[in-house]
């Protein structure tokens, strides 16, 4: 077992690179979008360091347009891919960060930082791995290709892109969930509503930042200073203890806060959305009917008051209303649902769309499809055994609400890297990787190549 001591050796700089690598604030910004940085120049930073990283080992590397890049270890047919993404999602110090998100730091056996554990690390992990296998058997003349993606955030179009590009993957694991490894991911599903319903009473609201992300906060701006806006704020939190909030006057106005507990949009029950705490706040002064469907039919975290509540093989349908914005009395609210297999989206989406349009709200939707890869099958039975050498009773291959690469590629699973009872608080405040979850992780992501690959 000469390879989990190298392993452990190797744990310094593997530190180091992701330190190094998610100093960058790879999120996407519209602002400086241009050809061969399709994402902003942060998600270029990152695509530049991970090729440079690569071309520093000695591998040929490819940029396919700045969507995304690989880097091919070894020589020959290819016998493995791994796919990873280098964007995160936003970050912000003041959001509750003992750090600042963008310098990592290590304390109590931990590295703090946007990226550490989604995706820049686990990538880091995984390719550290493939290098070692190739160091350990010259002999074997198959590539690995270590592909990574600068867009997984915001809807995977980098990795459609590269596979317009790249020929597609035989074999393939993506290092972007949790152990166990994952053979289904429910069908992700996207709602826009939008209306126009001028009003006296709101300016403004402004509720997330992205769509699948609960939000942890929302602010309404409203015309004047009407006493009534003080009693309803103290009523709605007197009646919803689980939220708090902050009220100002501002030139003249008020500014209210409803302040909630962030979560991935696939797992909404972990967090507290405040788009939903604001409307049921509103709802108690106002007569308007974005608001009236915000609360009647928006409020639960398993869809059922849009009646598609349903739980099957891949488990419970999620809800998580990510973005409520108003402007100018124009409202615009999105939806993440995550869905299982045997729900029929186009029928369901139909149906939530009639709903809303009793209240004059205006719908578009999308939605993808479900994966299941069959349980029996090489890649499942490899990566599962990789995954039981080092955790035994860790459970079987499971299924997620969330949507990894797995969905872009060919024969592709997700595998790790947090393991059962770990919240690494991905895309929350303090996100971290743990430095014995992330040698004993890159450990099985050896012996899973090791598994694949001979
Ligand atoms: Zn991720």
């Amino acid at each position: 077992m000469g390879h989990n001591k190298r392993i452990e050796e190797l744990q310094k700089d593997l530190i180091n690179d992701i330190i190094d690598v998610c100093s960058i604030d790879s999120a996407y910004d519209s602002k400086t979008e241009k050809e061969g940085m399709p994402f902003g120049q942060g998600a270029r930073k990152a695509l530049d360091w991970m090729l440079e990283k690569g071309r520093k080992d000695g591998y040929e590397v490819h940029d396919v347009d700045g969507y995304a890049g690989d880097i091919e270890i070894g020589e020959g047919e290819e016998g493995l891919s791994i796919l990873g993404h280098l964007d995160v999602v936003p970050a912000r110090k003041e959001d509750g960060w003992v750090n600042d998100p963008f310098s990592p730091e290590i304390r109590d056996g931990k590295i703090y930082g946007r990226g550490t554990s989604d995706d820049k690390g686990p990538l880091l992990c995984a390719y550290y791995a493939a290098k070692l296998f190739h160091e350990l058997h010259p002999e074997v003349k198959k590539k690995i290709r270590v592909i990574f993606g600068c867009n997984e955030e915001r809807g995977s179009s980098c990795v459609k892109y590269y596979f317009t590009k790249m020929p597609k993957t035989e074999i393939a694991f993506t290092p972007d969930a949790e152990f166990p490894v994952i053979y289904g991911e429910k069908a992700h599903v996207g709602f826009e509503f939008t209306k126009t319903e001028k009003d006296d009473v709101l300016i403004s609201l402004d509720g997330g930042t992205v769509s699948n992300v609960v939000p942890s906060k929302c602010t309404a701006v409203l015309k004047g200073t009407d006493k009534m806006y003080r009693d309803a704020f103290d009523n709605f939190l007197e009646e919803n203890k689980e939220y708090t909030g902050e009220y100002e006057v501002k030139n003249g106005n008020t500014v209210v806060t409803v302040i909630g507990k962030p979560a991935h949009a696939s797992t909404p029950h972990l967090g507290l959305n405040a788009n939903i705490g604001m409307a049921r706040y509103l709802v108690k002064f106002m007569d308007n009917d974005a608001v009236n469907f915000m609360v009647n039919h928006l409020y639960s975290y398993d869809g059922e008051g849009l009646d598609i509540d349903y739980t099957g093989e891949l488990g419970p349908l999620t809800l998580n209303f990510g973005l409520l914005k108003m402007n100018e009395g124009k409202f615009y609210m999105n939806l993440d649902l995550r869905v299982p297999h045997e729900i029929d989206n186009e029928q369901m989406c139909q149906n939530v769309s009639q709903m809303a349009s009793g209240y004059g709200m205006e719908t578009k939707y999308t939605y993808g499809n479900a994966l299941i890869i069959d349980r029996e099958s090489k890649l499942i039975k490899a990566l599962d055994a990789a995954y039981k050498e080092f955790v035994p009773d860790g459970g079987d291959p499971m299924a997620i609400g969330g949507g990894t690469y797995a969905k872009s590629a060919n024969n592709c699973a997700a595998f790790g890297p947090a393991f059962q009872g770990e919240n690494t608080k991905i895309h929350d405040a303090n996100e971290f990787m743990d430095l014995e979850s992330l040698c004993k992780a890159t450990k099985i992501y050896y012996r899973a190549i090791e598994r694949i690959m001979l």
